[in-house]
């Protein structure tokens, strides 16, 4: 049987499990409710993200706001999104930008915690190491993303991370903000309902 949110959220926002390898020390970012229909399942936070204590309040998020299609309010709105990273601490950066997220993090909490939303219909998988885990197999992004109409079948929307550092992938497939932004507002929507 799942443990419920209500006896994680205390030992999660607590976690320490691998803060020697974390240079600005241990601070779980998520957003966490029962009621959520939909999950956000995206990589690790950022230094900002870090500092705000709050996922994607930035250009990121902009974004990735306009893709859903909702506001701000919507989104930060526990009982409507359900923001899980694969990594929930800044795992620091270096020479091609912010590292991978914390290993150690899925071992320890994903499935636990997937485990204690039990009302979510729409997972939305956000970026590299979300798509690889969540749709249980390694490929490029852009592979992963142009089988987007198999996952949404499943409840399973693959993206790309809306960062302003994929403005090239994404003008080189315009197919991804001509047919894949219309069904995920779509499904959001539908999810929301
Ligand atoms: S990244 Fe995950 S496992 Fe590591 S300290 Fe943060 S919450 Fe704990």
């Amino acid at each position: 049987m799942a443990t419920s949110l209500a006896r994680l959220l205390p030992e999660l926002r607590a976690c320490t499990h691998c803060e020697p390898h974390l240079p600005l020390g241990a601070r779980p970012i998520f957003q966490l409710d029962r009621r959520a229909p939909i999950l956000l399942a995206g990589q690790a936070p950022g230094r900002v993200a870090h500092e705000k204590g709050r996922p994607f309040d930035d250009a990121s998020g902009e974004r990735l706001r306009a893709w859903l299609g909702v506001s701000r309010e919507t989104f930060y709105d526990p009982a409507c999104f359900a923001i899980l990273p694969m990594g929930m601490c800044f795992p620091g950066t270096g020479a091609g930008g912010d590292l991978p997220p914390r290993p150690e993090c899925v071992a320890r909490w994903r499935r636990r915690l997937l485990d204690a939303l039990p009302r979510v219909t729409l997972t939305l998988a956000i970026g590299q190491y979300a798509l690889d885990w969540h749709l249980g197999r390694k490929a490029p992004v852009a592979e992963q993303v142009a089988g987007w109409r198999e996952g949404l079948a499943r409840g399973l929307l693959p993206l790309p991370h809306p960062s302003p550092r994929n403005q090239r992938w994404l003008k080189d497939r315009p197919w991804f903000e001509a047919e894949v932004v219309p069904a995920l507002q779509r499904a959001v929507a539908d999810a929301l309902a």
